[in-house]
């Protein structure tokens, strides 16, 4: 049983699933110099039998749509006075920018620097993402969320 500090104020993150939650502090980039972070990597969880916890010190806004981007089924739970002030599940967002790189070699994205990644949710069901640009798909779906996996958009090109 491992016991972390509770904490005043901050954040949790629950049930993530088994590996990742270093994906997720990986995205977030908390600045450990003032906020401190517990990460605790495949801890017991009747749900979902292994899961990872974050806990950030002093933070209760974190970026909801990549949470939900990387992980739909954890949950947040925002820490005031101690205890639980606010349960939150964070969704799929619609459209995410700039998380999600687009690795077709002929995307303007790939092209251009500065062009923005624009993703914009397909199936969610699949968690599959459609390109902006080139309409190249990638999921996000369960083990192979570090390998974005690509697909060619077969839909309709005009349903935006
Ligand atoms: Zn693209």
């Amino acid at each position: 049983m491992v016991v972390i500090n509770s904490i005043e104020k901050g954040i949790v993150i629950d049930h993530i699933k088994a590996g990742l939650g270093a994906k997720i502090l990986n995205y977030l980039d908390i600045d450990t110099e003032k906020h401190s972070v517990a990460f605790l990597m495949n801890a017991s969880s009747g749900k979902y039998g292994k899961k990872d916890v974050i806990k950030i010190d002093k933070v209760i806004d974190v970026d909801l749509a990549v949470l939900g981007l990387i992980d739909p089924d954890c949950t947040v739970n925002i820490i005031e006075d101690h205890i639980i002030s606010k349960k939150i599940k964070p969704e799929m967002p619609k459209k995410v920018t700039n998380v999600i790189r687009c690795k077709n070699p002929r995307c303007v994205t790939s092209v251009e620097a500065n062009a923005p990644h624009i993703f914009h949710l397909i199936n969610e069901q699949n968690r599959e993402y459609r390109c902006e640009y080139c309409d190249d798909i990638v999921s996000m779906k369960g083990d192979n969320v570090n390998e974005i996996v690509h697909k060619k958009w077969i839909g309709n090109q005009s349903a935006k």
